[in-house]
């Protein structure tokens, strides 16, 4: 099984879509916490991955959009999510009610965008717990960053400073389906936004941080010794 480590006792397995779709292992006991849920097709190896590492104790949730509740119904486990997302993570919409992609400027991108969010969602999630600011997961602390979703977390370990942040902040050109130069990060486009300036908010709050790891829910981690300004222009792209 093809894992990247990302830092102590924290695993990626990459998939789907240009091998963009990211799910996290964090070590937990004698098993693993997994950290987003990545696309439908990924089931097979998100099962494979966590047996391996000693079993999966609970699923949480970094927001509930198509390409992050993927293999939430298909692994017997335990799902968690912050309280505002539970509504839309329970929910058979693979099109999030609030997206607005007539914002997208390109036209082929623009009606892509319902085929691939169908393709990629696995469906209703039941959500059998939730968990808020403050609350400790493996380890992190979970943070809101509220935004792209309203109810997005992220997890912090202040230790080593690696923050893991689902789509808190972009490292895709998602209005072009392409990455963005690398070292380069970017708030999410509008048109995936629950509340774009909330967003821009929230990487702000990321810059921070001043973390050394920035694990996002698409791409490889963003890592170096000075982020802050990165991610500081990063809450003005859009
Ligand atoms: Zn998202």
């Amino acid at each position: 099984m093809a894992l990247d480590r990302v830092a102590g006792g924290v695993w990626l397995l990459r998939g789907d879509f240009r091998g963009a779709m990211n799910i996290y292992f964090i070590e937990d006991g004698d098993g693993v916490v997994q950290f987003d849920a990545g696309t439908k097709s990924m089931r097979k190896k998100a099962a494979e991955a966590a047996r391996e590492l000693g079993g999966l104790k609970r699923i949480v949730l970094g927001h509930a959009h198509a390409d992050h509740r993927g293999t939430a119904p298909y692994l017997g486990a335990p799902v968690f999510c912050h309280p505002d997302e539970v509504t839309d993570a329970e929910g058979d919409k693979a099109v999030t009610p609030y997206f607005n992609l007539s914002l997208l400027p390109v036209a082929p991108v623009r009606w892509i965008y319902p085929l691939l969010l169908r393709w990629w969602d696995g469906g209703a999630v039941k959500v059998n717990g939730t968990v808020s600011e403050g609350d400790e997961v493996a380890g992190f602390k979970v943070l809101h960053f509220p935004g792209h979703a309203p109810g997005l977390i992220g997890l912090w370990r202040e230790s080593d400073r690696v923050a893991l942040v689902s789509d808190t902040v972009y490292l895709v050109d998602s209005a072009r389906l392409k990455p963005l130069p690398h070292g380069e990060a970017s708030v999410p486009h509008p048109a995936f936004a629950w509340n774009h300036q909330e967003a821009k908010r929230s990487v702000r709050r990321l810059a921070e941080l001043e973390p050394l790891v920035v694990a996002t829910g698409h791409e490889e981690p963003l890592r170096g010794d000075n982020l802050r300004p990165v991610l500081e222009a990063a809450a003005e792209k859009f």
